[in-house]
């Protein structure tokens, strides 16, 4: 039944009524609640402006049909914004000169003021953004031989406390809009066009678990991929947890790539590394891949830090191919980046390459990540917490 054009459905489609007849799940539920409803269209002296950056293509379509527009006029103000980069609504010379007028009154440009930016030897960006409130969050640009991958942050702090990681120690203060996201790839964007270079890849690996805040990042991503926009790659996003196993299934009905940090070769270890595999443990985790992996037709990326000592050892490598063969992955090593109080230690070179060596002997399909940006403390949340309260000890100058 198709609801979307059924005179049922604009009958049913209030919140009071589907609550009046206890529609509250199920298939129906479902259709309802993917049928947009019109806005009601208030005078614009009324209305709090809303930040541009959080509307997709189809929110804005929609606002805009509420007040009496044309479907078009959508994408034209669409490629105004995010393919030429146009943010006053008075230089879109192609819409009427009233629509110019009134969309100030409806719509505004919010995004993230940038603290700092810097730029490491070895060609890694990193910006430091001020949220509000006193909070901060960091973007950090990682170049490689093909590629120039974003690493953009969900959360101001983050709650599942892994215990490797400097974000984990300061707990989830905001999740992040999905306007705060898009302004992150709006500001690096801008930042390296002026040098001639472009983001071709988006991961989610920064401050926060994505999968904590999905409302606002799945609305980012569509925000970024739309063709009337950005018109980014589903498969130049990734999104990476750090095993919350049951949103799994919305990265993959999203259809951008998944990696999960998985950062030890056993329950035991993964326990005391990974507070999260309490509660969904590696297999579970390992099974929502596997799940993945048939449905997109996509290789999983399975990122693993060696922690001298604790996930290092030849054996360890062994006990991570046999758990791990059974996933169609490609696992991504990295050896741990120090960082004051962490308790954990760097493995040496040659350790890191007897551990990579091993996994290639038996037939894994295996990548050594280099650790970019020492010099700016890339790690996620390093920067951060460097600067809170004290600028002057930032380590470089932008
Ligand atoms: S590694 Fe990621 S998920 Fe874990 S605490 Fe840090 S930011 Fe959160």
């Amino acid at each position: 039944m198709d609801l979307q054009n059924s005179a049922l459905s604009s009958a049913l489609s209030t919140e009071a009524t589907r609550q009046h007849l206890s529609i509250t799940e199920g298939p129906v539920a479902a259709a309802l609640e993917a049928q947009p409803e019109l806005p009601e269209v208030q005078p614009a002296s009324e209305v709090e402006r809303r930040n541009f950056f959080d509307l997709s293509y189809a929110d804005l379509q929609l606002v805009l049909k509420g007040l009496g527009k044309e479907r078009f006029r959508a994408g034209q103000v669409y490629q105004w914004v995010y393919q030429k980069r146009v943010e006053d609504f008075a230089e879109m010379t192609n819409l009427a000169k009233d629509f110019r007028a009134e969309l100030p009154e409806r719509f505004e440009f919010r995004r993230p003021r940038v603290m700092q930016e810097l730029k490491s030897v070895d060609g890694t960006r990193k910006w430091l953004h001020d949220v509000g409130d006193g909070l901060s969050v960091e973007t950090v640009l990682i170049p490689s031989k093909d590629r120039l991958t974003l690493c953009v942050s969900s959360e101001v702090g983050c709650n599942m406390a892994c215990r490797f990681c400097y974000t984990g120690k300061q707990k989830m203060k905001r999740r992040l809009s999905a306007g705060d996201i898009v302004a992150q790839f709006l500001i690096a964007h801008d930042s390296l066009k002026r040098d001639g270079l472009r983001v071709s890849n988006i991961v989610f690996m920064g401050m926060g678990e994505p999968l904590d805040n999905p409302e606002a990042v799945f609305k980012s991503i569509e925000i970024l991929t739309d063709p009337n926009g950005i018109g980014l790659s589903k498969k130049k996003i990734t999104v990476s947890t750090s095993g919350i196993v049951p949103k799994i299934p919305l990265v993959t009905q999203a259809g951008v790539r998944l990696a999960v940090s998985l950062n030890a070769p056993n329950d035991a270890i993964r326990d005391q590394v990974m507070p999260v595999n309490k509660r969904w443990n590696i297999k579970e985790l390992l099974d929502a891949c596997v799940q993945h992996a048939r449905e997109s037709g996509d290789r999983v990326t399975l990122e693993y830090v060696l922690l001298k000592g604790v996930t290092d050892r030849i054996e360890q490598a062994r006990e991570l191919y046999e758990l791990t063969r059974r996933v169609p992955c490609k696992i991504n090593i990295i050896a741990f980046n120090e960082h004051p109080g962490s308790g954990f230690l760097r493995p040496d070179d040659e350790q890191v390459s007897r551990f990579q060596a091993e996994l290639i002997r038996l037939g894994a399909h295996v990548l050594l990540r280099k650790t970019m940006g020492r010099d700016i403390f890339a790690a996620c949340g390093q920067l951060t917490s460097m600067y809170q309260g004290r600028p002057e000890t930032m380590p470089l100058n932008g």
